[in-house]
Protein backbone atom coordinates (compact mmCIF):
# COMPACT_ATOMS: atom_id res chain seq x y z
CA UNK A 1 0.00 0.00 0.00
CA UNK A 2 1.46 3.54 -0.87
CA UNK A 3 2.01 6.41 1.34
CA UNK A 4 0.40 9.68 0.09
CA UNK A 5 4.01 10.77 -0.61
CA UNK A 6 5.13 7.77 -2.32
CA UNK A 7 6.39 8.35 -6.05
CA UNK A 8 5.01 6.05 -8.27
CA UNK A 9 6.44 5.03 -11.84
CA UNK A 10 3.79 3.07 -13.50
CA UNK A 11 5.89 0.71 -15.64
CA UNK A 12 4.14 -1.11 -18.88
CA UNK A 13 5.50 -2.86 -22.16
CA UNK A 14 3.95 -2.63 -25.28
CA UNK A 15 3.45 -6.53 -27.02
CA UNK A 16 2.79 -6.43 -30.35
CA UNK A 17 4.06 -6.98 -34.15
CA UNK A 18 7.50 -5.62 -35.11
CA UNK A 19 7.89 -1.40 -35.72
CA UNK A 20 7.56 -1.29 -39.61
CA UNK A 21 6.42 -4.84 -40.61
CA UNK A 22 2.49 -4.37 -41.05
CA UNK A 23 2.22 -5.84 -44.46
CA UNK A 24 3.92 -9.04 -42.99
CA UNK A 25 3.76 -8.84 -39.61
CA UNK A 26 6.66 -10.32 -36.99
CA UNK A 27 7.10 -10.71 -33.90
CA UNK A 28 10.32 -11.14 -33.00
CA UNK A 29 10.73 -8.36 -30.20
CA UNK A 30 7.50 -10.01 -29.09
CA UNK A 31 9.31 -13.62 -28.89
CA UNK A 32 12.51 -11.75 -27.21
CA UNK A 33 10.71 -10.25 -24.56
CA UNK A 34 12.14 -12.72 -22.39
CA UNK A 35 15.80 -10.88 -22.54
CA UNK A 36 14.15 -7.59 -21.41
CA UNK A 37 11.69 -8.96 -18.51
CA UNK A 38 14.72 -10.70 -17.13
CA UNK A 39 15.71 -7.45 -16.04
CA UNK A 40 12.48 -6.87 -14.41
CA UNK A 41 13.03 -10.33 -12.05
CA UNK A 42 16.29 -9.03 -11.18
CA UNK A 43 15.22 -5.65 -10.21
CA UNK A 44 11.99 -7.44 -8.73
CA UNK A 45 9.91 -5.66 -10.77
CA UNK A 46 6.06 -6.35 -11.78
CA UNK A 47 4.84 -4.53 -14.85
CA UNK A 48 1.62 -4.22 -16.81
CA UNK A 49 2.45 -6.07 -20.35
CA UNK A 50 -0.32 -4.61 -22.78
CA UNK A 51 -0.48 -7.53 -25.58
CA UNK A 52 -1.99 -7.32 -28.89
CA UNK A 53 -4.81 -10.29 -29.54
CA UNK A 54 -2.52 -10.94 -32.31
CA UNK A 55 0.44 -11.89 -29.78
CA UNK A 56 -1.95 -13.52 -27.41
CA UNK A 57 -3.33 -15.57 -30.67
CA UNK A 58 0.26 -16.39 -31.54
CA UNK A 59 1.79 -17.18 -28.29
CA UNK A 60 -0.76 -18.42 -25.72
CA UNK A 61 1.76 -20.15 -23.37
CA UNK A 62 4.30 -17.17 -23.42
CA UNK A 63 1.99 -14.63 -22.32
CA UNK A 64 0.60 -17.27 -19.50
CA UNK A 65 4.23 -17.28 -18.63
CA UNK A 66 4.33 -13.57 -18.92
CA UNK A 67 1.11 -13.41 -16.84
CA UNK A 68 2.71 -15.22 -13.42
CA UNK A 69 4.47 -11.95 -12.77
CA UNK A 70 3.14 -9.20 -14.86
CA UNK A 71 -0.24 -8.02 -15.65
CA UNK A 72 -1.55 -8.41 -18.96
CA UNK A 73 -3.46 -5.78 -20.53
CA UNK A 74 -4.67 -5.53 -23.81
CA UNK A 75 -3.25 -3.41 -26.59
CA UNK A 76 -6.26 -4.38 -29.47
CA UNK A 77 -6.25 -7.24 -31.54
CA UNK A 78 -4.88 -6.32 -34.39
CA UNK A 79 -2.47 -2.66 -33.68
CA UNK A 80 -4.98 -0.83 -36.39
CA UNK A 81 -4.92 2.93 -35.50
CA UNK A 82 -8.50 3.45 -34.09
CA UNK A 83 -8.82 7.10 -36.66
CA UNK A 84 -9.07 4.71 -39.17
CA UNK A 85 -12.08 2.79 -37.79
CA UNK A 86 -15.16 2.79 -37.21
CA UNK A 87 -16.55 3.01 -33.31
CA UNK A 88 -18.54 -0.71 -34.43
CA UNK A 89 -15.12 -1.84 -35.53
CA UNK A 90 -13.08 -0.62 -32.09
CA UNK A 91 -16.15 -2.67 -30.49
CA UNK A 92 -15.04 -5.55 -32.45
CA UNK A 93 -11.34 -5.28 -32.11
CA UNK A 94 -12.16 -5.28 -27.91
CA UNK A 95 -14.47 -7.75 -27.98
CA UNK A 96 -12.52 -10.50 -30.01
CA UNK A 97 -9.66 -9.75 -27.56
CA UNK A 98 -11.44 -10.15 -24.27
CA UNK A 99 -12.91 -13.69 -25.77
CA UNK A 100 -9.37 -14.70 -26.59
CA UNK A 101 -8.20 -13.48 -23.07
CA UNK A 102 -10.69 -15.41 -21.72
CA UNK A 103 -9.97 -18.57 -23.20
CA UNK A 104 -5.72 -18.08 -22.59
CA UNK A 105 -6.07 -16.60 -19.30
CA UNK A 106 -8.83 -17.56 -17.75
CA UNK A 107 -10.05 -13.84 -16.72
CA UNK A 108 -10.69 -10.74 -17.75
CA UNK A 109 -8.44 -7.73 -18.62
CA UNK A 110 -8.74 -4.43 -16.57
CA UNK A 111 -6.59 -2.48 -18.57
CA UNK A 112 -6.24 -0.90 -21.97
CA UNK A 113 -4.00 1.04 -24.13
CA UNK A 114 -4.90 2.30 -27.85
CA UNK A 115 -2.21 1.42 -30.72
CA UNK A 116 -0.26 4.33 -31.10
CA UNK A 117 -2.42 6.43 -28.09
CA UNK A 118 -4.75 7.05 -30.77
CA UNK A 119 -7.54 7.36 -28.25
CA UNK A 120 -11.05 9.65 -28.83
CA UNK A 121 -14.12 10.22 -26.44
CA UNK A 122 -16.13 7.29 -28.34
CA UNK A 123 -13.15 4.70 -28.04
CA UNK A 124 -12.23 5.46 -24.20
CA UNK A 125 -16.43 4.99 -23.95
CA UNK A 126 -16.28 1.83 -25.90
CA UNK A 127 -13.41 0.74 -23.59
CA UNK A 128 -15.57 1.11 -20.89
CA UNK A 129 -18.45 -0.41 -21.97
CA UNK A 130 -16.59 -3.85 -22.93
CA UNK A 131 -15.39 -3.75 -19.08
CA UNK A 132 -11.92 -2.39 -19.14
CA UNK A 133 -11.40 -0.37 -15.43
CA UNK A 134 -8.80 1.58 -16.82
CA UNK A 135 -7.23 3.56 -19.89
CA UNK A 136 -3.62 4.46 -20.49
CA UNK A 137 -3.19 6.24 -23.68
CA UNK A 138 -3.69 9.50 -22.90
CA UNK A 139 -0.36 11.09 -23.41
CA UNK A 140 -0.39 14.72 -21.32
CA UNK A 141 2.67 15.92 -22.28
CA UNK A 142 3.79 16.86 -25.61
CA UNK A 143 7.00 16.22 -26.76
CA UNK A 144 8.31 19.16 -28.41
CA UNK A 145 10.21 18.06 -31.57
CA UNK A 146 8.10 14.46 -32.01
CA UNK A 147 4.42 14.68 -33.14
CA UNK A 148 2.52 11.47 -31.84
CA UNK A 149 0.10 10.64 -33.49
CA UNK A 150 -2.38 10.34 -31.14
CA UNK A 151 -1.84 13.54 -29.26
CA UNK A 152 -3.71 16.61 -29.58
CA UNK A 153 -3.05 19.07 -26.45
CA UNK A 154 -2.81 18.87 -22.50
CA UNK A 155 -4.41 16.83 -19.77
CA UNK A 156 -4.01 16.08 -16.35
CA UNK A 157 -0.56 14.29 -15.26
CA UNK A 158 -1.96 12.19 -12.81
CA UNK A 159 -4.57 9.47 -13.02
CA UNK A 160 -7.83 10.84 -13.25
CA UNK A 161 -11.32 9.81 -14.39
CA UNK A 162 -12.33 11.57 -17.84
CA UNK A 163 -15.32 13.45 -18.88
CA UNK A 164 -17.91 12.08 -21.02
CA UNK A 165 -17.53 14.22 -24.08
CA UNK A 166 -13.84 15.93 -23.60
CA UNK A 167 -11.61 12.87 -22.26
CA UNK A 168 -9.00 15.13 -21.96
CA UNK A 169 -10.08 16.86 -18.89
CA UNK A 170 -11.74 15.29 -15.47
CA UNK A 171 -15.13 14.23 -15.07
CA UNK A 172 -17.10 11.43 -13.92
CA UNK A 173 -16.57 8.50 -16.48
CA UNK A 174 -16.50 4.86 -15.18
CA UNK A 175 -12.94 4.36 -16.52
CA UNK A 176 -9.98 5.50 -15.20
CA UNK A 177 -7.19 6.85 -16.92
CA UNK A 178 -3.84 6.56 -15.77
CA UNK A 179 -1.86 9.16 -18.61
CA UNK A 180 1.67 8.08 -19.63
CA UNK A 181 3.04 10.98 -18.35
CA UNK A 182 6.79 11.97 -18.73
CA UNK A 183 8.92 14.49 -17.14
CA UNK A 184 8.68 17.89 -17.72
CA UNK A 185 9.69 19.54 -20.92
CA UNK A 186 7.48 17.10 -22.22
CA UNK A 187 10.53 14.39 -21.94
CA UNK A 188 9.16 10.96 -21.61
CA UNK A 189 10.28 8.35 -20.48
CA UNK A 190 9.48 5.53 -22.94
CA UNK A 191 11.40 3.56 -25.74
CA UNK A 192 12.23 6.10 -28.64
CA UNK A 193 13.38 8.84 -26.12
CA UNK A 194 15.37 6.04 -24.21
CA UNK A 195 17.73 4.88 -27.65
CA UNK A 196 18.13 8.45 -28.51
CA UNK A 197 18.55 9.98 -24.88
CA UNK A 198 21.93 9.16 -23.38
CA UNK A 199 20.82 8.13 -19.45
CA UNK A 200 22.49 11.03 -18.08
CA UNK A 201 19.85 13.60 -19.80
CA UNK A 202 17.90 11.93 -17.73
CA UNK A 203 20.00 11.95 -13.98
CA UNK A 204 20.00 15.81 -14.97
CA UNK A 205 16.36 16.26 -15.24
CA UNK A 206 15.44 14.14 -12.29
CA UNK A 207 18.08 16.08 -10.03
CA UNK A 208 16.01 19.02 -11.05
CA UNK A 209 12.18 17.67 -10.18
CA UNK A 210 10.92 14.37 -9.16
CA UNK A 211 7.40 14.39 -10.39
CA UNK A 212 4.96 12.37 -7.65
CA UNK A 213 3.98 10.36 -11.13
CA UNK A 214 5.87 9.62 -13.74
CA UNK A 215 5.24 6.48 -16.22
CA UNK A 216 8.11 4.56 -17.84
CA UNK A 217 6.64 2.84 -21.33
CA UNK A 218 8.39 0.66 -24.03
CA UNK A 219 7.53 -1.75 -26.93
CA UNK A 220 8.47 -5.69 -27.51
CA UNK A 221 10.81 -4.46 -30.64
CA UNK A 222 12.55 -1.34 -29.18
CA UNK A 223 15.34 -3.04 -27.94
CA UNK A 224 16.23 -3.94 -31.99
CA UNK A 225 17.28 -0.48 -32.31
CA UNK A 226 19.69 0.19 -29.81
CA UNK A 227 22.12 -2.56 -28.78
CA UNK A 228 22.56 -0.94 -25.65
CA UNK A 229 19.15 -0.50 -25.06
CA UNK A 230 18.59 -2.83 -21.94
CA UNK A 231 21.76 -1.22 -20.46
CA UNK A 232 20.25 1.89 -20.55
CA UNK A 233 16.78 0.72 -19.54
CA UNK A 234 18.85 -0.76 -16.00
CA UNK A 235 20.62 2.64 -15.61
CA UNK A 236 17.12 4.50 -15.59
CA UNK A 237 15.67 1.97 -13.72
CA UNK A 238 18.21 2.54 -11.05
CA UNK A 239 17.83 6.07 -11.45
CA UNK A 240 14.19 5.98 -10.58
CA UNK A 241 14.94 3.14 -7.49
CA UNK A 242 17.81 5.86 -6.60
CA UNK A 243 15.02 8.67 -6.38
CA UNK A 244 12.20 6.68 -4.21
CA UNK A 245 9.60 5.91 -7.16
CA UNK A 246 7.93 2.93 -6.43
CA UNK A 247 7.40 0.83 -9.60
CA UNK A 248 3.65 -0.13 -10.18
CA UNK A 249 1.21 -1.97 -12.52
CA UNK A 250 -1.77 -0.30 -13.86
CA UNK A 251 -4.05 -2.97 -11.86
CA UNK A 252 -2.14 -1.78 -8.79
CA UNK A 253 -2.28 1.64 -9.05
CA UNK A 254 -6.14 1.52 -9.84
CA UNK A 255 -6.54 -0.54 -6.83
CA UNK A 256 -5.03 2.25 -4.77
CA UNK A 257 -6.64 4.81 -6.35
CA UNK A 258 -10.10 3.35 -6.01
CA UNK A 259 -9.48 2.58 -1.93
CA UNK A 260 -8.01 5.79 -1.73
CA UNK A 261 -11.32 7.97 -3.18
ZN1 LIG B 1 1.56 -0.26 -29.94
Amino acid sequence: MSRPKDKICFISIDAEHDYGSEHEKTFYGAERMDEVLDIFRREGISATIFVTGEVLERYPSQVRGWAENHEIGCHSYSHTYFDLMHVSGIRKELDSFVHLYKKVLERSPLGFRAPSHVIDNAAIRTASEVGFYYDSSVVPHYPPFKKYRGYFGGAPKTPYYPNEIAYKKAGDMNILELPVTGHFFGIPLAGAWIRRLPPSLYRFLFALHKPQYVSLSFHSWDGFYDDKFTEKLSLILDLLKGHGYQFKRGDEIFNEHISKN
